[in-house]
C-alpha cells in the first residue's frame, strides 16, 4: 500500500500497542458465544428480539439499538423457539 509522501515523512511513528498499561481497556460489549451465541444482548445481557432485515435473519435489542445479523440462521442456539 502506497502512503501520501506528507504522511510518511512526517515523522509520525506508528505504536503497536499502547504504552501506558495501568488502566486496563475493558470491552463493554459482551460477545461471547454465552451471551450473544444464545441470543441476549451484548449490551443488557437480557434477550433479543429476532427480526428480518433486508430478507436476513438478525437479532435487536430496541434499549440499546443493537442489531446483530446471525452468524447462521438455522443454528439452534441462534433461533428463538
Ligand atoms: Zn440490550
Amino acid at each position: 500500500m502506497k502512503f501520501p509522501s506528507a504522511w510518511t515523512k512526517s515523522g509520525t511513528k506508528v505504536i503497536a500497542k499502547p504504552t501506558d498499561t495501568s488502566t486496563p481497556v475493558v470491552a463493554r460489549i459482551d460477545m461471547s458465544a454465552d451471551v450473544v451465541g444464545k441470543g441476549n444482548c451484548p449490551e443488557c445481557r437480557r434477550p433479543m428480539q429476532e427480526v428480518i432485515v433486508n430478507n436476513t435473519k438478525m437479532w435487536a435489542c430496541d434499549a440499546d439499538r443493537i442489531t446483530i445479523p446471525m452468524a447462521n440462521a438455522n443454528d439452534k442456539n441462534e433461533t428463538s423457539t
